[in-house]
């Protein structure tokens, strides 16, 4: 799609809510990270867990990115477009029996003990999950702000990559996403880090390529939970971006000089780009917005 890029970055947030200060915090470092290496950044509506979506919400997540100067490039791709190629994907695996379908239900698991599915004949006219075969082996990656991750955090279950309800799972829809749109360069919450060896698995299985990886901190309050949807974060005031655009180039530990303050959303952006250090977030998993 975008031949000869060397950078191809994304933000994908999922349209369960307004944004809140903490994903802007990762759209922003996203943003800058991509901008600074004349790479393109795009927007991808991850919008598969159809349950947990709410009308209105990917409106209200394109108006913030555009009140807050960071403008996407190509158009809006929605992850419920590309279910043909997840479906695809999914039978490749399936006929070089990398996957097995699967009829736990959580609560099964939990009195039952693991899944055997794999060893068993299942009726596959009744609901059923489908399972990653997992073979030990350790995953390592190295992340840009994080160091060397070593992980075999993969070898512990088989996990589900597709759900009984039919809906892909985040960790095989994400791969493909990444794959189906080229991205070189994946910035993203540390929240996100244990997801990264499943995904770069499910990457070796499919033979794709894995995307370079940084994991900013997550912003967490003062008594130290994680600013999300879950803890009813609300979303960001879209009245003062400018001043709210400040206090984040700072949260990302840059430094902004003093007469930025009250600079526009635009030159904040040209600032935020020209000065992009991200190593100033090295070693850093959380910082706190009191
Ligand atoms: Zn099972």
């Amino acid at each position: 799609m975008f031949d000869n890029q060397t950078y191809i970055g994304r933000f994908a947030p999922s349209p369960t809510g307004p944004l809140h200060l903490g994903s802007l915090y990762t759209a922003l470092a996203s943003f800058l990270d991509a901008k600074s290496q004349h790479g393109l950044w795009l927007l991808r509506i991850d919008d598969l867990d159809t349950p947990r979506n709410i009308a209105g919400a990917t409106e209200l997540i394109l108006k913030t990115l555009e009140v807050f100067g960071l403008h996407w490039d190509g158009s809006v791709v929605y992850q419920s477009q590309s279910t043909k190629y997840y479906e695809e994907a999914l039978q490749r695996l399936e006929l070089s029996q990398l996957i097995y379908a699967c009829q736990c239900s959580r609560k099964s698991l939990a009195t039952d003990g693991p899944c055997y599915c794999g060893e068993k004949k299942l009726d596959l006219t009744l609901p059923h999950a489908y399972r990653v075969k997992i073979t030990p082996k350790t995953i390592a990656f190295i992340d840009q702000l994080q160091g060397l991750i070593s992980e075999n955090r993969v070898d512990q279950t088989d996990f589900v990559i597709k759900r009984k309800d039919q809906i892909i799972a985040y960790q095989f829809a994400v791969v493909m996403d990444d794959h189906l749109q080229g991205i070189t360069h994946v910035v993203r919450g540390y929240d996100l880090l244990a997801s990264t060896s499943k995904q770069i698995y499910l990457q070796q299985l499919l033979g794709l390529t894995t995307p370079h990886y940084m994991h900013v901190p997550i912003i967490i309050d003062a008594h130290g939970f994680k600013l999300s949807k879950q803890t009813l974060a609300e979303g960001v005031d879209l009245n003062r971006p400018e001043q709210l655009l400040y206090e984040l180039l700072g949260l990302l530990r840059q430094n902004p000089t003093i007469a930025l303050r009250h600079a526009s959303v635009q030159e904040q952006l040209s600032w935020g780009i020209a000065h992009w250090n991200p190593q100033a977030l090295s070693d850093c998993q959380t910082i706190t917005w009191a």
